[in-house]
């Protein structure tokens, strides 16, 4: 154990608590001061909300107003719930063709009767901080610059930051999803993180064998409390992706009071991913200003 590793706050069972608001207020102070540094530039995130739903609606605002905490500037488009796809598509097209915007975030799911995947096409790679349209998948599958998706991304920044070694070591993926799984065990096997790789799913005929094999478990299926203590080899670094919302509130995918007694490292649910799903995504709103002025 590092002596930065014997500071860290621990659960009950000794796991390591991998804060991701701590790590996410930590980030967005340092990319301040990174822009402080650069002289105050216009940075601009947009974000594209369409439709009245409530859990966007809080997304979305929490996203602009770390955004500003950061030293971003913040524009905010909404539109209706009756908006047409090509009333949709014009209003991103302004942003694409906006020079003073540098990232673009169109909130999803976009209500029924909309189909997101022309709208997200417009959105050049450069501007699309979210990194999730297709041509932003291929630079991360080909190697080539670009966003990666802010979750995995954020997944990846826990790791490094509470020092949980990933190269040379076996980590799992629960879920294949193109917005988290997919993207996840792209960043954990390409060179740097050097990780090996298994992706569980659904049909995964053993998945608690499969899982014990592994130093990194990072569980995206959606599905409450599918990690047990009996997936997980003592001393495993556990990240909680998944969020299903229940009586009892938002339940992660992993069954927390179990796991950290076994664990090495662990995410609380709420407050580790998804705190820096919204840090990466401020810091790839600074890549892409970086992105457009050449640099
Ligand atoms: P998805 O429904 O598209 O994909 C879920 C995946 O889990 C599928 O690939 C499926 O094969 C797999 N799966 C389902 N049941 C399984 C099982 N019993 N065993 C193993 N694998 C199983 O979902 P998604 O968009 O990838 O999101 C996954 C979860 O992460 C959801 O709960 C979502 O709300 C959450 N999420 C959290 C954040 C965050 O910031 N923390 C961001 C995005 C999504």
């Amino acid at each position: 154990m590092s002596s930065q590793q014997s500071d860290f706050e621990r659960t009950p069972g000794g796991a390591v608590l991998m804060d991701g608001k701590r790590l996410r207020d930590e980030l967005i102070v340092s990319l301040r001061s990174t822009i402080a540094a650069a002289g105050d530039p216009e940075v601009c995130l947009a974000t594209v909300l369409v439709g009245d739903d409530k859990p966007s609606q809080v997304y979305v605002k929490s996203k602009g107003k770390k955004a500003v905490e950061a030293g971003l500037q913040s524009r905010h488009v909404g539109l209706g719930a009756d908006s047409t796809q090509s009333e949709v598509e014009a209003a991103v097209r302004e942003l694409v063709e906006d020079p003073g915007v540098h990232g673009i975030l169109v909130q999803l799911p976009l209500p029924d009767g909309l189909d997101p995947e022309p709208v997200l096409d417009l959105i050049p790679p450069e501007k699309d901080v979210d990194g999730l349209t297709e041509r932003s998948m291929g630079r991360l599958v080909r190697g080539k610059l670009g966003h990666a998706p802010c979750t995995p991304l954020g997944v990846m920044r826990l790791l490094d930051r509470y020092g949980v070694e990933t190269s040379g070591r076996n980590a799992v993926v629960v879920g294949r999803s193109t917005l988290v799984g997919l993207p996840q065990v792209l960043l954990l096997g390409r060179k740097g993180a050097d990780a090996t790789v298994t992706l569980a799913h659904s049909r995964t005929s053993d998945l608690a064998a499969v899982c014990r094999d592994a130093d990194i478990i990072v569980a995206a299926a959606g599905i409450a409390r599918l990690i047990g203590a009996e997936h997980v080899k003592p001393g495993a670094a556990v990240i909680d992706v998944g969020i299903s919302r229940t009586e009892d509130g938002i339940v992660g995918d992993v069954d927390f009071d179990a796991v950290q007694a076994v664990a090495g490292a662990v995410t609380p649910m709420p407050g580790g991913t998804g705190p820096m799903t919204i840090a990466c995504l401020m810091e790839n709103t600074y890549a892409a200003y970086g992105m457009m002025q050449g640099s």
